[in-house]
C-alpha cells in the first residue's frame, strides 16, 4: 500500500501555517523550572476569581447534569445577556470563547480570494484564523502603538470583508475614543464588516471610551466582542459572544458550531453577571493599584513601558524575551514573550494582587542586576 501524500492532499495555505504552540500546564511548568508555586502573569487572567455568585454556581453544579446535553443556542444566558443590554435576544451569539466567535464571523463572511483588516502587533487569533482558513490578513503596523485608522481605511478593497479593531488593544492598551471610531465607520460606509473586540471592556473607565454596545445600534455593519474570560475570571469554562443587528446574526449563526458552550459555562456566565458592580470594583482597584507599582519600579530601573487600558502592561527588557522569560519561571514568576506579537524583547505583566506584583518587581530586579 502507498503511503498518504500530506503535500497533495493539504492545502498550501495550511502547509505554510506554523502552529501555535501552548504553554505547558502548571505541574509540568513548577517540576521543569524547579519551584512550588507559579503566579501566572501570562494570560490576563482575573486573579480574584470568579464573582461570588458565579462561584456559588460552579461549587454546586449538580453533577446529574453532565449527561445532559447543553442548551444548543445558549437560550437562557441570551435571555440574561439581552436584559441586562436592554436588547434582543436575537442579537446575540455565544461561542466557546470568543475565539470560536472569530472563527464564525470569518466562516460567514468570507470567501476564496476575500481579505481581512487588522493591525500587525494585536490579538493574534483573528490573522491566524484567516490564514488558515486561506484568507489574505492585511495587517496595518501600529502608530504610536495605536491601530491607524487611516491606514486601515487605505487597506480596504472590494475584497476586503471584515476588519477586527481590537478596543483596547491587546497587547499595547491604546485604544479609539468614540470620535476615533465614529469617523471611522462613517468613512468605512457600510462596505465591511467591523468588529470591535472589546475583551477588556469592563476594565476601562476612560470618560471618552466607546461603547460598542451603543455603537452599534448606529451602524449596521458592526459586530461587538465580549468575553467572561477577563473580567469574570471564567477563562477555564471558555465562554465569549457577540452582538449585533439580528439579521447580521442571522448569517453568522450558519456558520457556528451547536452545543459548542457547555451548560455548567453559560449558566455560571449568567450568574456572573448578577450584582456584578462590587466584584467589577474591586478589580479595578486591584488593577489600578497594580499598575502604579508597576510604573514606578519600571522608572525606577530605567524601563521603556507601555502602560494602557486592561489588566496589563508591557515592559521592555534589557535581554531576549524567552531568556527573561525562563529566568522569572525559575522565580516562580509566568509572564508573556512578546516576541509573537512582533514585539521582540518585550514582555507583558497581567495585573494582579499588590503582594504579588511586588514578588515580581522583586524577582525582576534580581534577575536584571546579575
Ligand atoms: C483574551 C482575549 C479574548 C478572549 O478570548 P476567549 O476565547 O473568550 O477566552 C478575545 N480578544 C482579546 C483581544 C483577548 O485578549
Amino acid at each position: 500500500m502507498s503511503d498518504i501524500s500530506l503535500s497533495s492532499l493539504v492545502p498550501a495555505y495550511i502547509q505554510a501555517f506554523e502552529p501555535y504552540t501552548p504553554s505547558r500546564p502548571d505541574h509540568e511548568l513548577m517540576r521543569r523550572f524547579g519551584v512550588d508555586h507559579l503566579h501566572r502573569l501570562n494570560n490576563n487572567e482575573n486573579a480574584l476569581g470568579p464573582p461570588p455568585n458565579a462561584r456559588r454556581f460552579i461549587e454546586q453544579f449538580n453533577p446529574d447534569l453532565a449527561p445532559v446535553y447543553p442548551s444548543g443556542d445558549c437560550f437562557d444566558l441570551r435571555q440574561t445577556l439581552a436584559a441586562k443590554f436592554g436588547k434582543s435576544e436575537n442579537q446575540f451569539l455565544v461561542g466557546n470563547g470568543s475565539c470560536e466567535v472569530i472563527a464564525s464571523v470569518v466562516k460567514a463572511f468570507c470567501q476564496r480570494g476575500d481579505n481581512i483588516v487588522t493591525a500587525d502587533k494585536t490579538f493574534a487569533v483573528y490573522e491566524w484564523i484567516a490564514e488558515f482558513s486561506g484568507f489574505e490578513a492585511r495587517l496595518i503596523p501600529l502608530r504610536e502603538h495605536g491601530f491607524d485608522p487611516q491606514a486601515m481605511l487605505d487597506a480596504i478593497d472590494g475584497q476586503t470583508k471584515i476588519i477586527f479593531v481590537c478596543n483596547p488593544n491587546n497587547p499595547t492598551g491604546t485604544y479609539w475614543d468614540l470620535d476615533t471610531l465614529r469617523s471611522f465607520l462613517n468613512s468605512v460606509d457600510n462596505r465591511c464588516i467591523v468588529v470591535i473586540d472589546e475583551a477588556y471592556f469592563e476594565y476601562v473607565q476612560e470618560p471618552g471610551f466607546p461603547d460598542g454596545m451603543n455603537i452599534m445600534e448606529e451602524y449596521p455593519n458592526v459586530v461587538v466582542f465580549r468575553t467572561f474570560s477577563k473580567m469574570y475570571a471564567l477563562a477555564a469554562l471558555r465562554i465569549g459572544y457577540l452582538c449585533a443587528r439580528s439579521d447580521v446574526v442571522d448569517i453568522i449563526r450558519r456558520t457556528h458550531v451547536v452545543y459548542s458552550v457547555n451548560s455548567l459555562g453559560q449558566k455560571a456566565a449568567a450568574a456572573s453577571l448578577k450584582d456584578d458592580a462590587d466584584f467589577i470594583d474591586d478589580t479595578r482597584t486591584m488593577v489600578a493599584d497594580g499598575k502604579k507599582l508597576l510604573k514606578e519600579e519600571f522608572s525606577k530601573l530605567g524601563l521603556n513601558y507601555l502602560c494602557g487600558q486592561g489588566n496589563f502592561m508591557m515592559v521592555k527588557v534589557p535581554m531576549s524575551d524567552t531568556l527573561i522569560y525562563r529566568k522569572l519561571a525559575h522565580k516562580g514568576i509566568l509572564v508573556r514573550t512578546m516576541t509573537g506579537f512582533r514585539f521582540p524583547d518585550w514582555i507583558r505583566v497581567s495585573l494582579v494582587q499588590l503582594p504579588v506584583m511586588e514578588e515580581f518587581c522583586n524577582a525582576l530586579t534580581e534577575v536584571l542586576r546579575k
